[in-house]
């Protein structure tokens, strides 16, 4: 069962990915699964009172059944890399998408071809970060546009107890996620589990959790809801043949062939057959059999560090690829195979990919709308 999680931020977040290492700390403008599958397992222990690594303990934290998934700004996703702004007027000029283009062997246009002045806008284009929600425009329609993330940088000083002054050089500052935002993501639970879970925490009833640093000093309250988790909005079978009416305009290289994305909505820690981190996806990584071919590529790699609280150790680090990084694949096929890989989208975006995904890593989207109706045209 999938359940949806709204979180309310109740105080300044400090999400960071690495151990603070100098006087000035950055956050990630989202929340980790990972994070929120350690602060629930501490919750678990107080509530309960029972010792950690029972039975129960182990059926909700560590077998698997229980994925907590990443928190992302309410009803936005990451932009995915392929995606480009038009670096004058980044919400109202058209964005375009090179996923298929670049798969169709066709040159990407190096500036924006906005036509709502009249004329051909001419600007720089640039890379999409963060995060992206549809909006009504302005201008009118809908549109896809980024999605801002408040935060604020809180600065502390160290006063030195002798001279009741502050030390010099004792400055320090941590960038934060502000308070007053909500943010959404997905907890998957097994059948057998769900009655449990329902016990612990039952349906609409807030939890409170401290995620991130600086907890102690009143930072990181976040309150958790749960509810049954809805039907996409965009059917993945609209998706798919979304993406085939694009590819098929398009021709070139994609002529003949039926095609497919994976774009990644949290960072996904994959292995090759050597066990070394990979930084792309090929066709068995996300289940696709032979025939299958990569097309084109969007990714960037990612360290992904963390805690380990019981042996107050840090985790060693693992090289992901970023969440964002998205990827296309084909087959020369006709498109009788449409309904065929409807059924494996829906059911890779149930499991996710790669490695630690209890922790919310390798949670992917199939045919990412994104990528066919701002996909670049001729
Ligand atoms: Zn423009």
């Amino acid at each position: 069962m999938k359940l949806h999680v709204e979180a309310q931020i109740m105080s300044p977040v400090a999400m960071t990915v690495r151990r603070a290492t100098g006087n000035d700390v950055d956050t990630l403008e989202w929340i980790p699964g990972t994070a929120v599958r350690g602060a629930m397992a501490a919750w678990y222990g107080r509530q309960t009172g029972r010792e950690l690594g029972d039975a129960a303990f182990q059926r909700l934290f560590v077998s698997g059944g229980v994925r907590f998934g990443c928190l992302r700004p309410a009803g936005a996703d990451f932009w995915p890399l392929s995606a480009r702004l038009c670096k004058d007027n980044r919400d109202e000029h058209a964005v375009m998408d090179r996923l298929l283009r670049v798969a169709a062997g066709v040159d990407c246009a190096e500036t924006c071809h906005d036509l709502s002045n009249g004329n051909q806008c001419g600007a720089k284009l640039e890379v999409a970060l963060g995060f992206t929600r549809k909006v009504r425009r302005r201008t009118g329609g809908q549109a896809f546009q980024t999605e801002a993330v408040r935060t604020r940088r809180i600065t502390h000083s160290a006063i030195d107890r002798k001279l009741l002054k502050t030390r010099s050089g004792q400055l320090f500052s941590v960038r934060s996620i502000e308070q007053g935002q909500k943010f959404h993501g997905y907890i998957t639970v097994a059948d057998g589990l769900m009655d449990e879970i329902k016990q612990l925490w039952p349906e609409d009833k807030d939890l409170s959790l401290r995620l991130g640093r600086a907890r102690s000093r009143g930072q990181g309250e976040v309150q958790l809801r749960w509810s049954e988790a809805r039907a996409d909005e965009v059917n993945i079978q609209v998706r798919v043949e979304e993406m085939q009416n694009k590819a098929a305009q398009l021709r070139e290289r994609l002529t003949g062939k039926v095609v497919v994305s994976v774009t990644l909505q949290a960072p996904a820690i994959v292995r090759d057959d050597y066990l070394l981190f990979k930084t792309w996806l090929g066709p068995a990584d996300v289940g696709l059999k032979e025939g299958w071919e990569l097309l084109s590529w969007f990714s960037r790699p990612t360290l992904i560090g963390g805690w380990h609280e019981a042996a107050q150790v840090p985790r060693s680090e693992a090289s992901g690829i970023a969440a964002g990084s998205c990827f296309l694949f084909g087959c020369e096929q006709d498109r009788t195979m449409i309904a065929q890989m409807a059924a494996w989208g829906e059911q890779l975006e149930a499991s996710g990919i790669g490695e630690r995904r209890i922790e919310g890593f390798g949670e992917v989207r199939c045919c990412h709308e994104i990528h066919a109706e701002c996909a670049e045209r001729l």
